[in-house]
């Protein structure tokens, strides 16, 4: 099983966090909850959110806010978005009443094999690390093509248009806050192994100081001639070769001390690449209908199979302690369900439809005794074809990354068309390697493939292969309720982005928050392991002590053994959301805390 780098297994408890506070003087300031009409957006910087509410308020429908805060995130959140990565974008037409969804999802190269992340000398797979901060791990960037397409169908405005507020921002700066700061000194070691990294993100070799302001023209330029020549000069034109001989040969500072893999891209992989329009997962869920994303993610499979196995429980009539329980077992099956079944479905047989059954469900709810969680921590994959009998706990399945690599945010607007967009270059910090004159990051997407089968007899759906989309756990939901927007929500965190989601729509749907206090509360994430992730609040809230009766093994991420520099914060995701109350209202809703808060912000707070 691979593990992050920086994200060991699971350990002792660590009680503080991280987690920062933003920095008084950035402009505008932060708010977690924002109230009204006309359109809204919730995204992780403070001009991020207002470069798309100043795109809505110029008359952009929210797929036109979406591709300014988008591109406005790749200046001032690099390290999880921009040019160099991809993402899922998920959309709901208030014309159409119908949801479509986009797969912006990295590929790997024509010449990837199943076995690229195996070292020839040694017959073994590549150390994390080596893949991770390495050519070799760059798929082929789907974040420009998603853009477009986004904008083909349900734009007003060009490109151009909705790139001016990022430019704005690229060539202005921004304003280093404490998140920021920490952020980059969690990648110092590796970013000063890359000259242009190195001169974009440690000036003067140093860490970007809090309340400095930071600026990226080389990305300013990027962008402009985007703006002017489309999005060819990168898929084919100057801008992907600078990227292509980026990959093959990652340009080193003087003096680095590691020799990364070089890479497989080619100019022609950029040019065949395409973001691809799928129908959206559904189910109905206590009378909601949830849209999620369809393979290459994993994400609305999983969280569509768990509420499924939820539905056939009145969470709402349960104490906490028996919610959470549920919540935990129905996540644990379908993470197994996962791990066997999904990966891409232009290369493997997805057995979608099966698996987003009522039938399956019930196959697979048999497992949960209320008394005790699943006695050895790990069950089995269910039988597909049909078995109505319960499957015996077995092999483990690979819980994946649970880093909070990844950035997600919603916008709405005045017609009542509502975007749900996960991006990401996955790793935080991506491979560490910017574009030399481009101002941007390039992805590690690949890393997200297995490296070696994990399915013991079973086929793996999730090793690479040429052309072919890694197995994402990116979860932008939408909920319907009675056709028309209820909730848009999502997360990063790798595969914890499931549960997060999950237990979101949990919280609101069945135990009655708020979406706001839905997003807040203290998160659990158990994905097929002996041992469930929590956070610091929720080990120390008195629900903890009913799950631990239950044989719930509760623990928080502890990095401290790793490397005493590098404490991830135990933070489980960095959730938005966009709540339709009725008459055009929104409540517009991220984290108060968590990775320094989220902006929100509506149109017209009256
Ligand atoms: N690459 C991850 C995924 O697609 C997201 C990165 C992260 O959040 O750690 O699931």
């Amino acid at each position: 099983m691979r593990t992050r780098h920086l994200v060991p297994a699971l350990g002792v408890l660590l009680a503080v966090g991280l987690t920062t506070a933003p920095v008084a003087g950035a402009a505008p300031a932060k708010v977690p909850v924002a109230t009204g009409y006309g359109g809204a957006v919730v995204s992780d910087t403070p001009e991020s959110t207002q470069a798309g509410i100043d795109v809505l308020r110029r008359g952009g429908t929210a797929a036109d806010a979406a591709v300014a805060v988008a591109s406005t995130l790749g200046v001032t959140d690099p390290y999880v978005a921009g040019l160099g990565g991809g993402g899922y974008f998920v959309y709901y037409d208030a014309r159409t009443h119908q949801v479509s969804t986009i797969d912006g999802r990295e590929t790997t190269p024509r010449a990837a094999t199943e076995t690229m992340f195996v070292d020839p000398a040694t017959g073994q797979a590549y150390a994390f690390p080596t893949a991770v901060t390495s050519g070799l791990s760059v798929g082929v960037p789907g974040m420009l093509a998603t853009w477009q397409r986004a904008l083909d169908r349900w734009g007003r405005f060009s490109l151009r248009d909705n790139l001016k507020p990022a430019i704005a921002v690229a060539d202005r700066g921004f304003t280093v806050d404490a998140t920021f700061r920490e952020q980059t000194r969690q990648n110092q070691g590796r970013f000063a192994q890359f000259g242009a990294t190195a001169d974009l993100f440690l000036p003067g070799g140093q860490l970007p100081v809090v309340g400095s302001t930071l600026r990226n023209p080389d990305l300013a330029d990027t962008y402009r001639q985007i703006s002017r020549e489309g999005i060819r000069a990168f898929y084919g034109g100057d801008i992907g070769r600078d990227v292509v001989s980026t990959v093959k040969e990652p340009p080193l500072a003087p003096g680095a001390t590691i020799d990364p893999l070089s890479g497989l891209m080619t100019v022609g992989d950029l040019k065949a690449y395409r973001a691809i329009d799928r129908r959206p997962t559904h189910v109905n869920y206590r009378g909601y209908d949830v849209y999620g994303m369809a393979p290459s993610s994993s994400g609305g499979i999983t969280v569509g199979e768990a509420l499924n196995i939820l539905e056939r429980y009145r969470l709402s009539d349960m104490d906490e302690v028996q919610a959470l329980h549920h919540y935990l077992e129905a996540s644990r099956l379908a993470f197994a369900d996962r791990g066997r079944y999904i990966g891409d479905s232009d290369y493997v047989d997805v057995p979608q439809q099966a698996l987003l059954s009522d039938r399956f469900a019930k196959q697979r709810a048999c497992q949960i005794d209320p008394t005790t969680a699943a006695p050895a921590g790990v069950v089995a994959p269910g039988d597909i074809n049909g078995s109505a009998h319960c499957t015996p706990p077995g092999q483990a399945t690979p819980g994946g990354n649970d880093g909070d690599h990844t950035n997600h945010f919603v916008v709405s607007d005045q017609w009542g068309n509502v975007v749900s967009y996960t991006n990401t270059i996955e790793q935080l910090g991506g491979s560490g390697i910017v574009v030399p004159g481009r101002g941007f990051l390039l992805n590690n997407e690949l890393t997200d493939f297995n490296f070696t089968p994990t399915q013991g007899s079973a086929p793996d759906p999730n090793l690479p292969a040429p052309g072919k989309r890694p197995r994402s756990s990116m979860s932008p939901t939408i909920v319907l309720q009675h056709g028309k927007p209820f909730l848009a929500v999502g997360s990063p965190g790798g595969a914890t982005i499931i549960t997060t989601v999950l237990q979101i729509l949990m919280n609101r749907i069945d135990l009655g928050m708020s979406l706001e206090d839905a997003i807040a509360a203290p998160r659990a994430s158990q994905r097929n392991a002996a041992v469930t992730q929590v956070e610091p609040a929720f080990l120390q809230s008195p629900v903890s002590a009913g799950l631990l009766a239950l044989h719930h093994q509760l623990a928080v991420r502890d990095t401290s053994a790793l490397d005493p520099n590098i404490k991830i914060s135990p933070d489980i995701g960095v959730a938005s959301g966009i709540e339709f109350v009725g008459r055009g209202k929104v409540i517009a809703a991220g984290e108060p805390v968590r990775r320094g808060g989220s902006a929100a912000a509506v149109v017209r707070s009256r």
